[in-house]
């Protein structure tokens, strides 16, 4: 059903979208992307180029990674029977042992990796901590679910499954896989993960000063970023085709040198960017949305039954809606794909 909450017009100037990226700056605070910070971090700043919000939020149980990707990614939150229910934040046990999302949950739960791959879409994993194993291992040939939409595509959700130790080779990586789907006449889905930052608030605190562990940290995941955006920029094929959503699974700083404080706002409140594949100017993802989602208060990250503020979790579906492919099965974040991203003009950032 058709409704004032679809995304009906692309942008003007916005070509096919092939390809689409979703990139996790683990840790990210919002203050990175505002003025004056966002001068040190250029490519971060090109992907402000469409509308976004720096008043996102995490999970409301949960500021920690692994429960906030998992969100992500099957496009629910944690907590109750629709939930995910992956509360650990660790290397998961192996398959059979508890290591997977769906022994978690007691039935299957279905992914973006899932959506994708059943409909012929290439999909890739790129990540810089090794407790990603648990979507590899939920979505593998043995523990994924049969395809049964169209061709038969295989029980293998995600083509590529990298796990890379610095943010540059997470770049170079995610390159050569766009790049081989497309010289293969194939649309890709690209989920990428950074952990520098969350490394450098852990070892030395969420410091916003200048030259701390955190901001440097910051600056070399905008050069990776940078990397990956000059790749698509310099080929033909790419160009104007590659869509990228970039949010964060937490903030940090509470405590310290933590993030585990549900309730701390410094923890809760993320960035989520909207970029089409060109520039355009700036606009505010919550104004676009104004019947969809609720801007919450800022010491708020309230419940899903109190109200709908944009989260991580809505990425899930976004992704796929900007591939034109339908909504995760039994999601429950973005279920409608209602998350309107098509920027809306004259609005002010929040
Ligand atoms: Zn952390």
């Amino acid at each position: 059903m058709a409704t004032e909450s679809s995304n009906p017009s692309p942008p003007q100037n916005a070509k096919v979208i092939n390809h689409v990226i979703l990139i996790s700056v683990d840790g990210l605070r919002p203050e990175l992307l505002q003025a004056p910070l966002i001068e040190k971090h250029p490519s971060m700043a090109r992907l402000l180029r469409g509308p976004h919000t720096f008043e996102a939020r995490t999970d409301p149980d949960s500021t920690v990674t692994l429960p906030n990707h998992v969100g992500m990614v099957t496009g629910r939150l944690f907590a109750g029977p629709l939930g995910h229910n992956w509360l650990g934040n660790s290397d998961p046990p192996k398959p059979g042992a508890g290591g997977t999302i769906n022994e978690m949950h007691g039935e299957y739960v279905a992914s973006i990796f899932d959506v994708a791959s059943d409909r012929g879409v290439a999909t890739a994993v790129i990540a810089t901590k090794t407790k990603f194993i648990l979507l590899d291992q939920s979505y593998d040939e043995t523990n994924g679910a049969m395809d049964i939409v169209g061709t038969d595509d295989g029980r293998d959700k995600i083509d590529a499954f990298i796990t890379c130790k610095e943010s540059d080779q997470v770049a170079t990586e995610t390159l050569k896989f766009i790049t081989h789907s497309a010289v293969k006449g194939e649309r890709s889905l690209s989920f990428l993960h950074f952990a520098e930052t969350d490394g450098a608030g852990h070892a030395q605190a969420w410091d916003l000063a200048d030259e701390t562990e955190y901001r440097k940290a910051c600056v070399r995941v905008d050069t990776a970023i940078g990397k990956l955006l000059s790749g698509i920029d310099s080929d033909a094929t790419l160009c104007g085709h590659v869509a990228i959503v970039l949010t964060s699974d937490h903030g940090g700083g509470v405590p310290p040198r933590s993030h585990t404080d549900p309730k701390a706002p410094i923890n809760f409140t993320i960035p989520f960017l909207v970029w089409l594949g060109v520039d355009q100017a700036p606009s505010d993802l919550y104004a676009a949305n104004a019947t969809m989602r609720t801007l919450p208060n800022a010491a708020e990250n309230p419940r899903a039954e109190e109200a709908k503020p944009i989260r991580n979790a809505d990425a899930g579906n976004l992704v796929l809606m900007m591939l034109g492919l339908p909504a995760i099965p039994n999601s429950t974040v973005n279920a409608a794909q209602d998350l309107i991203f098509v920027p809306s003009t004259g609005t002010t950032v929040r």
